[in-house]
């Protein structure tokens, strides 16, 4: 992977007390080799390897007291910089509702962004809509009704009076209807061709226009490869867009996508998607993505993550019976399994840690099943009804979770 192989590239600096020019070239060849397999762009692999070199060629590195640390930093702040730098907030409006446009390629991935951002929102404190005006696929209304249930955000569907058959129409009632409403965020859900193509955008446009959004997000498959930019680049002329979101990062995507389109299009990544379901979603933060690259693990992301899985008071009271009175039943362990999963797989949580890249091989043979079986074997333990003192600790509950008393 680009991960492997850029590091590859940086640690055979490592443990020389000087670099020659020679080492450091030969170094950043190969990064730009890296690069260039993973499908990033030719204009912006050549401006990054031309700064590194640059950089890497001035004092600081030759002076400093561990060279090669000295490029991983450097290398560090380039990628950054080509992921888009300092994260940004989204911008919202000052007079509600704020409308937020998705827009992409079919099979970006936009509907499904639609309920995780309204998930993500509504978690915020917001009130958001989600609005269909995808009226090209036959299922495009219901699949959104149906991931707006999902994530408990209300859907505006077309229906006789609200503009059937006519998606401009159907963006516009839906941002008036939630004006009415109070609802102080829209999401609008629009339609998306395989290819790029000149009537698409042109209905794009029509509800742009007919919407003002205060964000445009450009939705992208991270998995299209050298496509990425030729695509970005249509959208960018053909409707224009604020932010971009990159999903699917959880395959196994070369990476080429995620590091160009923030790059050529100057607009910051504001979102990035790892998967189908709703909770499958994260603020993109261009430093923790390199970090992620470097292998440098992402315990930002990693520690956000565990605190919105975690019910802080259940976090509390957890900790008060193991550290307590040692009245940690085997109902408390079944809870803590949950929380565990609620994670998301644990492959992904042990690959934001520093260091995991090498020992990959070993975290694709791990099986998640076992932590189901566990619950299972649990679960299907009869809850004691005899009352057995102080030996609690082994005490099966039922799955009902009421306050646990002693027995
Ligand atoms: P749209 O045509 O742009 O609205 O794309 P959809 O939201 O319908 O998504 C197309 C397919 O990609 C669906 O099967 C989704 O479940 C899947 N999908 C969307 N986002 C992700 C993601 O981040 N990871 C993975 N693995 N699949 C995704
Ligand atoms: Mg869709």
């Amino acid at each position: 992977t680009l991960s492997d192989r850029i590091n590859a590239a940086v640690s055979s600096l490592r443990g020389r007390g000087r670099l020659s020019d020679a080492d450091i070239a030969a170094s950043i060849a190969e990064i730009r080799r890296a690069l260039l397999d993973a499908d990033v762009a030719l204009p912006v692999v050549r401006d990054f390897t031309a700064t590194v070199r640059e950089r890497a060629e001035a004092a600081e590195v030759s002076r400093a007291l561990n060279p090669a640390q000295q490029i991983v930093k450097i290398v560090h702040e380039e990628l950054t910089r080509i992921l888009g730098g300092a994260t940004r907030e989204i911008s919202f409006a000052k007079r509600p509702p704020t409308v937020i446009m998705l827009a992409g390629l079919q099979g970006a991935g936009k509907t499904t962004l639609a309920g995780k951002l309204g998930k993500w929102l509504r978690d915020a404190g917001h009130t958001p809509l989600l609005v269909a005006s995808d009226l090209q696929r036959p299922n495009a209304v219901q699949q959104l009704e149906i991931v707006g249930r999902g994530a408990g955000v209300a859907v505006w569907s077309p229906e006789p009076g609200n503009g059937v058959g006519d998606p401009v129409e159907v963006a516009r009632t839906g941002v008036a209807h939630a004006r009415e409403q109070f609802y102080d965020v829209v999401v609008v859900d629009t339609a998306g061709r395989l290819g790029i193509d000149a009537e698409l955008m042109q209905q794009a446009a029509d509800i742009r226009d007919a919407v003002r959004p205060d964000e445009t997000f450009f939705v992208i498959d991270a998995m299209i490869g050298q496509d990425a930019v030729t695509t970005a680049n249509a959208f960018a002329q053909g409707v224009g867009f604020t932010g971009v979101v990159l999903s699917k990062l959880d395959g196994d995507a070369r990476g080429g996508a995620a590091l160009s389109v923030s790059s050529v299009t100057g607009k910051p990544v504001m979102f990035a998607s790892t998967g189908e379901k709703v909770g499958d979603f994260e603020r993109f933060h261009a430093d923790r993505m390199a970090s992620r690259i470097l292998d440098m693990g992402d315990m930002m992301t990693l520690i956000e993550q565990a605190e919105r899985a975690f019910d802080e008071d259940q976090a509390a009271e957890l900790a008060n019976k193991i550290a307590g009175d040692g009245d940690f039943t085997l109902d408390d362990f079944l809870q803590q399994m949950q929380q565990m999963k609620q994670l998301g797989s644990m492959k992904k949580m042990l690959g934001m840690l520093p260091g995991m890249g090498q020992i990959r091989e070993q975290l694709e043979n791990f099986d998640e099943r076992e932590v189901d079986r566990v619950e299972a074997i649990v679960r299907s333990m009869t809850p004691g009804s005899a009352p057995t003192p102080r030996s609690s600790t082994v005490r099966a509950a039922p799955a009902s979770r009421g306050a646990p008393g002693r027995p």
